[in-house]
């Protein structure tokens, strides 16, 4: 049986998921990083993207916002705004989110937030690749 290390991902309305698993793989600032138990102590920003578990039962996928993740030898946390089950991600909704982004980007008005703006369209980019993918497209 391979080693495990608890996993909390944690976003600002909940404790998403806390429990041991074997392998982890996060969307970090510099590419796609995986953890096993035992992993040096490590701090990390995650972009938006897949997170992927595997433990005894199998592989699950969450798309995140971005975060944070702390890494000890027995112990993982990810801090994120957001972490959606990738079944459950509503195609759609993220196409709108996407589209108002755009806009907002494309627009020469003063007051908009182009930084929040992007950060939206990276959000909206990251669950449609992965609704797409989810859904065999
Ligand atoms: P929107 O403008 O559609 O709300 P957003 O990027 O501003 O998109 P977030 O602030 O990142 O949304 O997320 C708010 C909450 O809604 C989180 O709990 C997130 O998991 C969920 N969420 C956002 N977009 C989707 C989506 N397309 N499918 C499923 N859950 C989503």
């Amino acid at each position: 049986m391979a080693k495990t290390f608890l996993l909390e991902i944690v976003t600002p309305e909940q404790v998403l998921l806390s429990r041991p698993v074997e392998s982890l793989v996060v969307p970090a600032a510099e590419g796609y990083l995986g953890i096993l138990a035992g992993h040096a102590p490590l701090l990390c920003v995650l972009q938006p993207g897949e997170i992927t578990i595997r433990d005894e039962k199998g592989t699950s996928h969450y798309c995140t916002s971005g975060g944070f993740l702390e890494a000890t030898p027995a112990k993982v946390n990810v801090l994120t705004e957001s972490a959606e089950p990738i079944e459950k991600i509503d195609l759609p909704r993220a196409e709108e989110a996407r589209e108002r982004a755009l806009k907002r980007i494309g627009s020469g008005e003063p007051e908009v937030d182009r930084e929040r703006a992007r950060a939206a369209l990276a959000r909206a980019d990251a669950r449609i690749r992965l609704a797409k993918k989810r859904g065999g497209a």
